[in-house]
């Protein structure tokens, strides 16, 4: 059974996770007000961590720009914000502490490709396990990969309850295979910094985008492994355009306007299905009618 952690007083946290790769648009608001609502619908803590690990991709000044929109739309964060580029001996810890689970891995992404054994739920190529009982002589490891159960395991099969999508069932080995916790290019991977993260700042649920659904199963995974609580998790519908691929930057979204924050928190608030009473005029009647909104829909003990 999961175990929620808590700290004294407080039975809920929550957090919005941003990756600073630019301005947040429709889509990422979505995301960041459902967080924000459920946390204050639950009187609990509300916690924002710039999730900056995959340097690669991290766009100068766009955490700044982040953390100052979600201000101007009147969300603070309860306590300080929380930077995983400056975490990595964290990352680092769990990562000893799987021990043999890990091993290194010499596939490029190509040859994972061409070996075609299934694409992933999120289009990659579901890893074959080429490197699984040890690099070949000829071989340099590139990433380290965590091992998962073979598919007739029981233990590959992952199921959690989710607060929107109902009861998710993944099986780790026909879904993605043994995964990346350290890339080729010396970067630790999103999955094992989000569940380091997670636990350590004691998050009790986790309100994202439905996009990262599919990376449940495998936090949950590396929860159990290094024996870290399992939060809740809600997963909000992502946010389409017109021909239906997810909001990004990728796909044309644009940056919210922070001179209009009302206009954009009703739009989020209607994607979200929220019902609120009365049109509130101010950004604190706003506030207001969509906490007991989103507590009337999703409780708030
Ligand atoms: N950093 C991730 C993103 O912006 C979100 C991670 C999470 O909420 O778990 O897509």
């Amino acid at each position: 059974m999961p175990v929620h952690a808590t700290i004294a007083g407080v039975n809920y946290i929550g957090r919005f996770a941003p990756s600073p790769t630019g301005p947040l648009h429709a889509g990422s608001l979505v995301a960041a007000l459902a967080s924000y609502l459920d946390a204050r619908a639950h009187r609990g803590r509300w916690l924002l961590r710039i999730e900056d690990i995959d340097e690669a991709r991290t766009v100068p000044g766009a955490a700044e720009d982040i953390i100052d929109t979600l201000a101007a739309f009147g969300m603070h964060a309860d306590g300080e914000v929380v930077w995983q580029s400056r975490r990595k001996p964290l990352y680092e810890a769990a990562f000893d502490q799987l021990g043999s689970q890990v091993y290194p891995c010499g596939c490029s992404r190509k040859e994972i490709a061409d070996s075609r054994v299934a694409l992933a739920a999120d289009g990659a190529a579901v890893y074959p396990g080429t490197c699984r009982h040890g690099l070949a002589p000829d071989r340099q490891p590139r990433a380290w990969r965590l091992r998962v159960p073979d598919a007739t395991d029981p233990a590959a099969t992952i199921r959690f309850t989710d607060r929107w999508q109902g009861l998710v069932e993944e099986n780790l080995a026909t879904a993605t295979g043994d995964f990346v916790l350290k890339r080729a290019d010396g970067f630790w991977a999103y999955q094992i910094a989000v569940v380091v993260d997670d636990a350590d700042q004691g998050v009790t649920d986790v309100v994202r985008g439905a996009d990262l659904l599919e990376s449940t199963a495998r936090q949950i995974w590396l929860q159990q492994l290094l024996q870290l609580p399992t939060p809740r998790y809600l997963h909000v519908p992502v946010v389409t355009n017109a021909v239906g691929e997810k909001l990004s930057k990728q796909t044309g979204a644009k940056p919210l306007d922070r001179q209009k924050p009302l206009e954009e928190l009703l739009a989020a608030a209607r994607q979200l299905g929220l019902v609120l009473d009365g049109q509130p005029e101010s950004l604190q009647a706003f506030w207001q009618a969509a906490v007991a909104a989103w507590a009337r829909r999703f409780g708030s003990d």
